[in-house]
Order: structure tokens, then C-alpha cells, then sequence
């Protein structure tokens, strides 16, 4: 926001919202078909253009946000497809961060406790993280995770939603440490540094060391140095001061005095939360400036792949890999929207994928609505599960419609949301991170 906006501070927890953003909108309603939740439910108030007359109406008369305007702002999925959609240019991202931390405010606040313990003592601690996940294979492993879905039905909420985490939840690989240093012999195009992210890590561990390895395949020299959550689940859950302690230790740990290596990302929700870390600072003198220079050198991996001639390079290793590897697979993209609306990454996956099917003779066919949320959204799948599943219906419908055996995407969030589509329908459809699909083809 600039300074001569009209900006006013409302409500607990201090909604800011600016007059200046707001008046922008021209209710045209041409971002409603880009809405998912209003595609879900069909109603206005899902919709941006109801949300931002919520806002625009609190704005102006003051008081407290009565409850089930908070509950329509509540369930908008942050996913930004509205402002690739608006022709006007409204920020609606400025606009929904800055209601945010007033709707974080008024949650429950056991539920608040038990995030704000989340997002501070596990996600930004790999360690513990990685007992968490190690826990949570044992249950799986144990097959005491298929008990936690019998509580779908139960009357107690704690057990209703650990039913849902259960549903959300992939099979928890065995974790193994990303190298601190690689490379291989011969010449050296490029140096970078790989930002593993948490959940990725966890959850999406071979994510990561397939990356890796196309990075080392691609000539690079790749670090993997002390890092700490990006601090997106906390923003998102409007806990900016999390979000702002994070964003300052992972700048703090990138700086450094003899590089400037890029810091590839392979998690787009993490990527554009890197990028958004001037936005996140820009009120802090001291750190403004490092925010800035830390995010020019963020790329998401498809960026950093799709440069050079490596889609070439993908294309004939995926070939000549033989014909085990000719899978005639039907792939479908699915656009993550923190890649696609937060980054305006579009190209470079499209490019590599390309590449890629060419490689193995499979078909690449477009997904309709392709750049539309899945639903994950974060932990919106957690806090708003049966609106979540309703935008991943929609989703799963088109997937199911084209046919597809295999879905790409560059997001764990998307994954693990997808999955859980394709469990609860039955499909025989793969879900792979686009790190994982070219790797597997030049294994
Ligand atoms: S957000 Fe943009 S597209 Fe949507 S109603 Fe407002 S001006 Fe129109
Ligand atoms: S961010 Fe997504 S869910 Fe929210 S109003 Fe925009 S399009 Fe709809």
C-alpha cells in the first residue's frame, strides 16, 4: 500500500484496509469465473467481488465485522486466480492480507494455540519436523491412521478433524538427508542453493533429491545450506508477526559475503512466499533493502531448469532411456496457483513438460481449468474441509474427464490434495511433482 492511502486500522487484531484498494474494484463481476469457491457454491458473497464489498461496507461503517461476513472472507482461498482474472488490476492479495490478521483474531482460541505452536515450535524446526513425520509413518505403517477415519462422523470435533488430517495425508517416506554439497565432473554452468522447504521435505522427501539431482544434471553446484520455514502457513493464517520473524532468519541465513547464488525452490507455495518477503518487510528499514535482494534471487525450480538448453537436453536423455520408459502416458498439468497467479510462472513447466512428453512419446493434453485452486490452499483444506472438497470435486471431475494416468504439478500442497482425490474416487491417475516426472524419465 502506499502512504497517501486512506488506510484505517479496524477491529481486534487490526484488519488494515485501504480505501485506495478497495475503490479500485468496479464490480464488473469478471473475475467470478475464476473464483473456485464461488464456482462451488454459487453464491456472491464467495465470490471476490462480494468480498470486497464486505470489506469496502465494514470499512465504511466502522464496528465490529458481523460473523458471517467474517465466515465469507474466512473461506476464500487465498488462491489469487481472481487477480489474474480482474482486468482493473485490483490487488486483491494486498486487500485479503490486510483482513488477515483481524480474522485470525477471532478464531476459536484453542484452535489458534494449538497453530500459533504449529507455525513457531514444529514447521520452522527441521528436527522436530522430522520426528513429526517419522511419528506419523510409524502410525502408518502400524495402519492406525485407517482407525482416524472411522471418527469422520463423531461428534467431537477434535476427532472429525483429525478424521480430515488423516484423508489429507500421503504416505510418509522414509526421510533421507539431502547431501549439504553436490556436483558432478566436467564443466559447471551455474551455482545454486536449494530452499528444501518443510512440508516438501516431510512429506515429498524424493521430491527433493530428484531436484537436486537435475540441478547437479544441469551442471550446477548445489548447496543445501541452513534454512528455516518460509513461513507461508503462518501468513496465510494471518500471523504476520510468525511470518516476519521467519522471513528475517531466512534471509539472515542466505546472505552471504562471497555468493549470490540463486535459491531454487521447489515448493511454488514457499516460492512465492520467498518472493513476497519485500511486500512482508517493507516498513522495516533494516531489512527492506536484504528482503529485496533475497527475493531477486528466489526462482522456482521450473525457472531455474527451463533456462539453457536443459528442456533439450531432458527431451533426448528421456529417449534414449529406452523403451520401458516409452509409458504413453496421457499427462495433465495442474497449474499450482501460488506458481501460476503469486509467481506468473506459466512458461517454463509448460516448456519442460513439453519436452518431456516429446522425450517419451506420451501425449501432454490441457486440463480445463487447469490454473484453478485444487482446494489445499495451505491448511484451508484443515480449517474449511467441506468447502475444500467441493473446489477439489471440480477439479478431480475434469482430471477424471481427460482421461489422464498422470498429473503434474509443482506444489506439496496440491499434491497431497490431489492424492486425496484420487484415493477417495479410485482412479488409476499418478500424482508427480514435475522434479519427480523428469527425473523418473532420465533414470
Ligand atoms: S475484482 Fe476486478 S474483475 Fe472482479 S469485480 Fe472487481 S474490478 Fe471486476
Ligand atoms: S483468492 Fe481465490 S477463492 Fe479468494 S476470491 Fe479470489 S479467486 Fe476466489
Amino acid at each position: 500500500m502506499s502512504s497517501n492511502d486512506s488506510v484505517i486500522k479496524i477491529g481486534a487484531g487490526e484488519a488494515t484496509l485501504s480505501q485506495e484498494l478497495l475503490d479500485s474494484c468496479i464490480h464488473c463481476g469478471l473475475c467470478l469465473p475464476a473464483c473456485p469457491t464461488y464456482l462451488a457454491t454459487g453464491r456472491e458473497m464467495e465470490s471476490p467481488r462480494g468480498r470486497i464489498y464486505l470489506l469496502a461496507k465494514w470499512q465504511e461503517q466502522g464496528g465490529e465485522l458481523a460473523p458471517r461476513a467474517a465466515e465469507h472472507l474466512e473461506s476464500c482461498l487465498g488462491c489469487l486466480g481472481c487477480q489474474t482474472a480482474c482486468p482493473s488490476g485490483v490487488n486483491y492479495e494486498a486487500i485479503l492480507d490486510g483482513a488477515r490478521p483481524h480474522l485470525a483474531a477471532r478464531r476459536n482460541g484453542l484452535l489458534r494455540m494449538v497453530l500459533r505452536f504449529s507455525f513457531t515450535e514444529i514447521l520452522p524446526h527441521y528436527g522436530r519436523l522430522k520426528v513429526f513425520g517419522s511419528m506419523l509413518r510409524t502410525v502408518q505403517l502400524l495402519k492406525f491412521d485407517s482407525l482416524a477415519a472411522k471418527f469422520s462422523t463423531s461428534k467431537l470435533a477434535f476427532l472429525r478433524k483429525l478424521a480430515d488430517f488423516q484423508m489429507f495425508t500421503p504416505v510418509v517416506p522414509n526421510h533421507i538427508p539431502l547431501p549439504k554439497k553436490s556436483w558432478r565432473a566436467g564443466t559447471k554452468s551455474g551455482a545454486a542453493k536449494l530452499f528444501s522447504g518443510c512440508v516438501m521435505d516431510v512429506f515429498y522427501n524424493h521430491v527433493n533429491h530428484a531436484a537436486l539431482r537435475l540441478l547437479v544434471r544441469q551442471g550446477n553446484i548445489v548447496e543445501v545450506p541452513e534454512q528455516t520455514c518460509c513461513g507461508a502457513l503462518a501468513y496465510h493464517a494471518g500471523e504476520d508477526d510468525i511470518a516476519r520473524v521467519l522471513a528475517r532468519r531466512n534471509i539472515a541465513l542466505f546472505e552471504s559475503a562471497v555468493d549470490n547464488d540463486k535459491i531454487v525452490v521447489t515448493s511454488a507455495g514457499c516460492g512465492a512466499m520467498l518472493k513476497h518477503y519485500p511486500v512482508l518487510l517493507a516498513n522495516e528499514p533494516q531489512w527492506a533493502d536484504r528482503a529485496s535482494k533475497f527475493a531477486t534471487r528466489v526462482q522456482d525450480l521450473s525457472q531455474t531448469l527451463a533456462a539453457g538448453n536443459f528442456p533439450a537436453d531432458t527431451m533426448s536423455c528421456a529417449s534414449a532411456a529406452g523403451p520401458e520408459s516409452q509409458t504413453k502416458a496421457h499427462i495433465v498439468y495442474h497449474a499450482a496457483c501460488h506458481l501460476a497467479h503469486a509467481q506468473g510462472v506459466r512458461a517454463e513447466p509448460q516448456a519442460l513438460l513439453s519436452a518431456l512428453a516429446a522425450g517419451i512419446g506420451a501425449h501432454l493434453y490441457d486440463l480445463p481449468e487447469a490454473e484453478h485452486c485444487c482446494g489445499s490452499a495451505g491448511i484451508y483444506n484443515l480449517l474449511n474441509t467441506s468447502l475444500s472438497l467441493k473446489v477439489l470435486d471440480r477439479k478431480m471431475k475434469f482430471i477424471e474427464e481427460s482421461g489422464a494416468d498422470l498429473v503434474v504439478t509443482c506444489n506439496p500442497g496440491c499434491m497431497l490434495q490431489l492424492e486425496a482425490g484420487v484415493k477417495a474416487r479410485g482412479l488409476n491417475v499418478k500424482v508427480k511433482h514435475l522434479a519427480e516426472a523428469l527425473d523418473d524419465a532420465c533414470q
